[in-house]
């Protein structure tokens, strides 16, 4: 079913030390996404090489893993009707400076070096990186009382 649609969200160390996880995570509850799973960690360099491993012939990815790797992230998965698409507009584009106000990006970040947050981009990535960053039993099934207001 639909609403059981999981995506990865992760907040980065840039908006870790900003001190903006709280205001990232009352949008994804404020638009009705539920929250299945949270942890902070630094994560390994093997971890973050995994993955990024798409992106391991570009430029930017020792940058990329570096920055990564320097500090706390937040890893999350939020369950809810197309959430993967729909993360991936309110967090906006690669580039911050292309991403309109209102998005996460948009409206907290510059560089496209320090944009703040990862979404998953496709459901088939999002099994693969919420299966690399958390195990089954770090993640919780639950029905929200609220779900009834959220879904017809
Ligand atoms: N990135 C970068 N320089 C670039 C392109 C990307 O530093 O020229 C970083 C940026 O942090 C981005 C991440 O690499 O979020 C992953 O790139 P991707 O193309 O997957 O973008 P995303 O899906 O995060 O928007």
């Amino acid at each position: 079913m639909a609403r059981t649609e999981r995506t990865f969200i992760a907040v980065k160390p840039d908006g870790m030390n900003r001190g903006i996880l709280g205001n990232i995570i009352s949008r994804f509850e404020a638009k009705g996404y539920k929250l299945v799973g949270i942890k902070t960690l630094v994560p390994s360099k093997q971890l973050a090489e995994e993955h990024y491993s798409a992106l391991k012939e570009k430029p930017f990815f020792k940058d990329l893993v570096d920055f990564i790797t320097s500090g706390p992230v937040c890893a999350m998965v939020w369950e809810g009707e197309q959430v993967v698409v729909t993360a991936r507009k309110m967090i906006g584009e690669t580039n911050p400076l292309s991403s309109a106000p209102g998005t996460i990006r948009g409206d907290f970040a510059v560089d496209v070096g320090r944009n703040v947050i990862h979404g998953s981009d496709a459901v088939e990535t999002a099994q693969r990186e919420i299966s690399l960053w958390f195990e089954q039993g770090e993640l919780t099934a639950w029905e929200p009382t609220s779900a009834v207001w959220i879904y017809e």
